[in-house]
């Protein structure tokens, strides 16, 4: 794939973003749309830019509920924003943990945020450029994770993002990590700073859309 291919993308958090925060999501009468989300996803179709879901499920690391079960859950999400013309390109999902649960899912991962090995893979099979990318979430895990794949980060205050927003303290700023250093964990601790904050999903996306026509 040439370069100029690779498309951009707004990587989406899925709980407390997409749909309401409830906990662990482990009973599907639990998944509730956040009222803007299909709308904002819709705007996303319509750019030309993939909307992919990137989700941290320890759940299933720690036996609350199976893989099986997650993909029902992403079944039943695709069909309520379906039902409102709004469409997923991907959703990816860690079900690992590093100190907690079952055998083969307790491991210190590359994909839980915010190590940013969901995001790179996603950008792999649908051939995305996360330098032209942006990730959405409520928490400082996704804005982290985003900025190690090269994506802009903006944080949502639905979910636990006012939390977020209030912990985002005298940090470094780092709008997206220099070139080369992709992927690679920080040894200091730095906290990676969203380039901007929206009250939810359809203000992040409405921002991205001006952002990316200055
Ligand atoms: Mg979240
Ligand atoms: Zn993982």
């Amino acid at each position: 794939m040439r370069e100029e291919q690779r498309q951009a993308a707004v990587f989406l958090d899925r709980d407390g973003t997409i749909n309401e925060e409830t906990g662990y999501m482990d009973r599907l009468e639990k998944l509730k749309l956040v009222p803007v989300a299909a709308e904002a996803i819709r705007l996303i179709n319509a750019s030309g830019m993939k909307a992919v879901v990137v989700t941290n499920q320890s759940g299933v690391a720690r036996g609350l509920f199976d893989e099986a079960f997650v993909d029902a859950v992403h079944t039943r999400l695709r069909e309520m924003l379906r039902a409102e013309g709004a469409f997923l390109d991907g959703i990816y999902f860690c079900p690992h943990h590093p100190t907690e649960g079952r055998e083969r899912y307790l491991m210190t991962c590359d994909c839980r945020k915010p190590a940013p090995g969901l995001l790179l893979r996603a950008a792999a099979d649908l051939h995305l450029d996360p330098d032209r990318s942006y990730m959405v979430g409520d928490t400082l895990k996704d804005i982290e994770a985003g900025a190690r794949a090269g994506a802009r980060g903006v944080l949502v205050r639905t979910g636990y993002g006012s939390e977020s927003a209030a912990d985002l303290g005298s940090g470094v700023e780092t709008g997206r990590m220099p070139p080369g250093e992709k992927g690679q964990s920080s040894k200091v601790s730095v906290i990676f700073r969203p380039v901007h904050i929206a009250e939810d999903l359809l203000a992040a996306v409405q921002w991205i859309l001006r952002d990316l026509r200055p």
